[in-house]
């Protein structure tokens, strides 16, 4: 009987591990082990570009790469793990029940919007963390149009002005003005809890996203949380009331459920703690990968961000290392140094920026060029040839954006 790697989820952690155990068996010449990957498609949804209009070119299909390296792609959704028994439980597409038993797991679940419980956020409010999510909220966008015109149905609220809400609503203006037409009086506001402007992002970037949400029109309501969402807009805690028939919720982001049925220690997003192999701490057989490890990037106290430019480093780790341990060959510790942001600011432009303080290297329209290259190109699958996705899979390859 084959050894089996198991890999659970095919976002950019999951794609990356199975790519990467393939790489270092192939080099071994260990035609004994298969990577086998669960996921309910076999397809690499980019997540990072939910916030944008069109959504058909933010799907990638994994099927004919996994062909081309070997992968077995079992379609279904994971349900339990029993990791004394090194098996897992999953559901498949006609809702059976089903087990994969593993000599590895590698958990590359991912992540989700955290709702908290506040009254009417999960029938009102949209969101753009999932494929089905993102076009929910287009649909809606796109309906605006057949109503009569309000101060309601022209205002976009986005709560929440971290990462994804400043991109969900710089880019919003365009999006609202190619649907409710250039004369409109739209309003977009976004509502976050922090006393300045982008506070959560750093002093100097905060600045730039300040200049781009002037530009663009985007006004922030500071230092008050919403209580409350309805049809017709949001409460504020401190009374003040916003009309809008658009809430887009940002907040909060927490790792797969399936982390909590992992022995182990979590963070306060529920990332399981790994070592510098990205094996879980206390489990002999189990690696987290992605937005499900909370791991270390350097020797200086930084961890990973629960970012796709860390999933896809992780992921390389996690596979050529899972391997590794089956092999009995030494693994590659993690560690990834470098890190970048690149906020894109809708019409204004992107802020690309260097180290974890996120020094302003690039604005503007120069921002804007490698935002674009990121999101279609480097952030993409390999092309579906054996050699050059091995190729693509190795873990020493520094990832840089
Ligand atoms: C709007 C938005 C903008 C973002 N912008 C950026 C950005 O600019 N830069 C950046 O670096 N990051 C960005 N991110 C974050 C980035 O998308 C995530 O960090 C990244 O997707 C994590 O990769 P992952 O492989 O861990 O998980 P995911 O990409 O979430 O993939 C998880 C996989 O697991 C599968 N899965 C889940 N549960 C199960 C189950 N029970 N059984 C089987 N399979 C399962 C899913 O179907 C999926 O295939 C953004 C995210 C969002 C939502």
């Amino acid at each position: 009987m084959k050894q089996q790697i198991l890999i659970i989820g095919a976002g950019f952690g999951g794609m990356w591990s199975a790519l990467s155990a393939i790489r270092l068996l192939d080099q071994h010449q260990r035609l004994d082990i298969a990577v086998t990957l669960l996921a309910p498609q076999a397809e690499l949804r980019v997540r990072p570009r939910f916030y944008e209009t069109d959504l058909t070119t933010t799907v990638a299909p994994l099927g004919p790469l996994f062909d081309a390296v070997g992968v077995q792609f079992v379609q279904g959704y994971a349900t339990r793990i029993d990791a004394q028994n090194r098996q897992v439980f999953y559901r498949s597409v006609s809702g059976e029940q089903s087990t994969l038993a593993y000599d590895r797991l590698i958990l590359a679940s991912g992540s989700q919007v955290a709702r908290p419980p506040l009254a009417g956020i999960d029938r009102f409010a949209f969101d753009v963390d999932s494929l089905e999510s993102a076009q929910k909220l287009e649909a809606h966008l796109q309906g605006l149009r057949h109503r009569p015109s309000s101060q309601a149905r022209n205002t976009v609220v986005v709560v929440g002005g971290g990462f994804t809400g400043i991109e969900t609503a710089t880019e919003m203006p365009a999006r609202l003005r190619a649907i409710l037409g250039s004369q409109a009086d739209i309003r977009v506001i976004i509502v976050d809890m922090g006393k300045q402007v982008g506070s959560v992002m750093g002093e100097q970037i905060a600045t730039v996203i300040a200049e781009a949400s002037d530009t663009l029109g985007v006004t922030w309501k500071l230092g008050s949380p919403v209580s409350m969402v309805d049809e017709q807009g949001v409460q504020l805690d401190n009374g003040e009331r916003i009309e809008a028939s658009t809430v887009v919720w940002t907040v909060g982001v927490k790792a797969s459920a399936l982390t909590q049925q992992i022995d182990g220690e979590r963070d306060a997003f529920g990332r399981l703690y790994v070592d510098r192999n990205l094996k879980v701490l206390g489990q002999d057989a189990v690696y987290a990968t992605g937005d499900t490890a909370y791991a270390a990037v350097d020797d200086l106290g930084n961890h990973a961000l629960m970012t796709c430019q860390h999933a896809i480093a992780l992921g390389r780790s996690s596979g050529n290392n899972a391997a590794a341990d089956l092999l009995g060959v030494q693994p590659i510790p993690y560690s990834q140094p470098k890190y970048v942001t690149c906020l894109d600011l809708g019409a204004w432009g992107a802020v690309f920026t260097e180290g974890w303080e996120r020094k302003v290297v690039l604005t503007g329209k120069e921002g804007k060029e490698l935002k674009m290259q990121i999101n279609t190109q480097w952030i993409y699958p390999p092309e579906a040839k054996r050699d050059i996705a091995l190729a693509a899979a190795d873990p020493l390859i520094p990832v840089v954006a």
